[in-house]
């Protein structure tokens, strides 16, 4: 049995972040992580020609200073997303070229319906207090409705709706009738609105880390040292009155306390000794992760850039629903991150691996011409059949759930402690919140500790 401080669970950005700043304050720390690898949803891939692709979580963007700050603490630099070109969507069977945010091609009527729609989000997200979105003037109101309930009611031009649809409920992964109108709301806030959500330039995929987020990660873990332990999936946290005992399949730690810093929507994979408050208990099995396979498909060069392209585009239905360009900073080899999200990437990943394959490189020569295909490398990663993940990107909130169990999403169970991307009040679902969770984790145990010495009522 090994004793510490302090057992995290998790080693994705949120554990390790919270182990890293424990460790610093001079606390010792054990973190057991179930997979063979560090990062979680994040996941960096070195690959043999230098460059490097980011199966996960790859962009950050302004305002998301907490992960900004780590990189600047292991000396990591960034680069700009390439966004030189023209984006395009193919709506209604046309395709679209454009630059800036609205495709003013599209009839006048979808482009007004469009711009109308976003400001409107904006404004409601304006409303939402992200401490605690269930106390929102309208809380009950939004949270009784899915987004599609919302669209459908809102938006009266079907090129606008369909893209609308696309665009927000890919940003949970989801179908928009899965998701609360609160949540989204909450979350679109919690980065700053929809303009920072949906956008590139100046949004959330503004930049990267050189050398992906792997380049963050390692450090950390190098800097957190040898108390951290892979393939050790922790199955049963037991509580008593003077501290936890955490068990996976072949290790034991005691410690004063535990930081959980799993998916919302696996905790529940964790056996709680006592059980868990009801309200946790029930946070656990209310909010689901959705579906997305992200593929990274490799060129000699980015041929999109000198055919005037960005790398850009949206297509509703598509197997290869959004493309991004992914290049490294260097620009060589091209690398197109290819998305598909929700029923979409639930339908493709019934197909076998050779059929997905050519429906997603038939759709790329489709949008972006022959030069699509072959590629020089294909890399797929369907983020639903992560055990460990249960989906990607973030689990969300059906309706309902945020008004009646919201207010469980970070108030510690006695010496559990809870930490992960979904718990942060700010950039949640995002790299930057997962560290903030860690952070405010690491502070949360150590007061804790601070007023049970000093004898103080604080919950022990
Ligand atoms: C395809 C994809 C694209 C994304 N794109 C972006 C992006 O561009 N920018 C951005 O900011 N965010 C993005 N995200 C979201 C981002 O990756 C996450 O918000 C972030 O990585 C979450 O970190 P976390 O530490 O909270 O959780 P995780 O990264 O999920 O870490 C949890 C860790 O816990 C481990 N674990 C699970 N169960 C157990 C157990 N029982 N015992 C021990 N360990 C366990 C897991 O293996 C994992 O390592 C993306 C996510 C995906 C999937």
């Amino acid at each position: 049995m090994t004793d510490v401080d302090y057992c995290v669970i998790g080693g994705g950005f949120a554990g390790l972040t919270a182990a890293l700043r424990l460790s610093q304050a001079g606390r010792s720390v054990v973190v057991l992580e179930a997979r063979d690898r560090l990062g979680g949803r994040t996941f960096t891939e070195a690959r043999a020609d230098g460059s490097w692709i980011d199966r996960g979580g790859a962009w950050i963007g302004p305002g998301q200073d907490r992960i900004h700050a780590l990189m600047h603490e292991f000396g990591v630099p960034s680069y700009k997303q390439y966004t030189d070109g023209e984006a395009m969507m193919v709506v209604g069977g046309k395709q679209h070229r454009y630059t800036g945010t609205i495709p003013w091609t599209m009839s006048p009527w979808a482009a007004m319906n469009l711009g109308a729609v976003l400001l409107e989000l904006g404004h409601m997200c304006g409303s939402v207090p992200l401490e605690s979105p269930w106390a929102a003037k309208n809380a009950g109101k939004w949270d009784r409705i899915s987004l599609a309930q919302w669209l459908d009611s809102t938006v009266a031009s079907k090129p606008a709706h369909e893209l609308l649809e696309t665009a927000i409920a890919g940003c949970y992964t989801s179908a928009a009738a899965e998701v609360s109108l609160l949540f989204v709301l909450y979350q679109m806030a919690s980065g700053g609105g929809p303009g920072f959500v949906l956008g590139v330039e100046d949004g959330a995929q503004d930049e990267r880390p050189v050398g992906g987020m792997g380049a963050v990660y390692g450090p950390m873990a190098a800097a957190i040292g040898d108390s951290i332990h892979l393939s050790q999936p922790v199955r049963r946290i037991q509580q008593d009155a003077d501290g936890v005992t955490v068990r996976s399949d072949d290790s034991t730690v005691r410690a004063h306390r535990a930081i959980v810093a799993v998916p919302l929507a696996i905790a529940s994979q964790i056996l709680y000794e006592p059980m868990l408050p009801v309200d946790r208990s029930f946070l656990h099995q209310r909010m689901p992760s959705g579906s997305i396979i992200k593929t990274s498909v490799v060129y000699d060069q980015p041929f999109w850039r000198s055919d005037g392209l960005s790398g850009q585009s949206v297509a509703p239905g598509s197997p290869a629903t959004i493309t991004i360009d992914a290049c490294t900073d260097t620009g060589r080899p091209g690398i197109l991150c290819v998305i598909a999200e929700g029923p979409i990437a639930r339908r493709i990943g019934r197909l076998d691996e050779t059929e997905r394959r050519e429906a997603i490189l038939d759709a790329l020569v489709e949008r972006f011409g022959a030069k699509a295909r072959p590629p020089v490398d294909y890399l797929e990663q369907n983020w639903s059949v992560e055990r460990y993940s249960g989906g990607g990107m973030l689990s969300h909130a059906p309706t309902g759930v945020l008004t009646q169990f919201g207010h469980a999403l970070r108030a510690p169970c006695g010496r559990i402690h809870w930490a992960g991307t979904e718990s942060s009040a700010v950039m949640c679902g995002w790299v930057d919140g997962a560290v903030r969770s860690g952070e405010r984790a690491a502070t949360e145990v150590m007061e804790h500790d601070t007023a049970t010495a000093a004898g103080s009522p604080l919950p022990r």
